[in-house]
């Protein structure tokens, strides 16, 4: 850990323990430290250059799947689904502050369960979950086993209509109850954390307008557009540091 980040930690602690109603809103960075890349990074995006010939961002649109489900197939399954990851520190403090009653929501823009793996209960996933897949034509529920076993495009046992991941891809709203929870959550809290988030997707990252707690924290590697609002920013991984309080 940095050592200005160190200086930061006591500071933290005393607006997480004097907070009544905190909420969490975390983006990719939260699950970088259980060795889930983000596509949207550098790395990710040279990534699906090379391999694929296409950016992440028409990857995991709703063309793609529409047009070339093989291709959007092969992409989701190779980058971003990871059965094998595994809760960081994050989310263990995450899941021991609603233990203890004070976090009362995370809302996550991530899609890989990692929360709930955690322990954490409320839970609201914006972008959905890998855990979660669906007949496309009679709705059937599946499991991402299910979807990881089938060879190129998977398909419904029922019906034969096409699986797909509960997943929001590019192009597609977000849910609107998952929205909603989230709105009241963070118009609700006294104090909201933002961690492992750059804030450019967007519209997610509008949620922040609506807060008007008494403390913003944000916690992230790189600087974003909401630093100046905040009453303490710490550029540092939200794991160790979430972990150090
Ligand atoms: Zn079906």
């Amino acid at each position: 850990m940095a050592a200005s980040t160190e200086k930061q930690i006591p500071k933290l602690r005393e607006i997480i323990y004097s907070a009544k109603n905190a909420v969490f809103f975390g983006g990719a960075g939260v699950s970088t430290e259980s060795g889930i890349p983000d596509f949207r990074s550098e790395s990710g995006l040279y990534h699906a250059r090379q391999i694929y010939g296409k950016k992440p961002e028409y990857l995991l649109s709703h063309s793609c799947f529409a047009r070339e489900p093989e291709l959007f197939f092969r992409y989701y399954k190779e980058n971003l689904v990871a059965r094998e990851a595994k809760p960081n520190a994050a989310h263990f403090a995450l899941a021991k502050f609603e233990e203890q009653g004070r976090l009362s929501a995370i809302v996550t823009q991530n899609v890989d369960g990692l929360h709930q793996a955690a322990g954490s209960k409320a839970v609201c996933e914006l972008h959905g979950s890998n855990w979660r897949q669906f007949c496309v034509k009679c709705r059937e529920k599946y499991s991402l086993d299910y979807i990881m076993e089938q060879e190129g495009i998977p398909k419904c046992e029922k019906c034969g209509g096409i699986v797909r991941p509960e997943v929001v891809l590019y192009e597609e709203s977000l849910p609107q109850k998952e929205w909603n929870d989230a709105l009241r959550a963070i118009k609700r809290a006294d104090l909201l954390i933002v961690g492992g988030t750059s804030l450019a997707v967007y519209p997610a990252a509008g949620l922040l307008e609506h807060f008007c707690g008494a403390n913003l924290v944000l916690i992230n590697k790189s600087e974003t557009p909401a630093d100046g609002r905040a009453q303490l920013v710490i550029r540092d991984a939200i794991g160790k540091t979430l972990g150090a309080v």
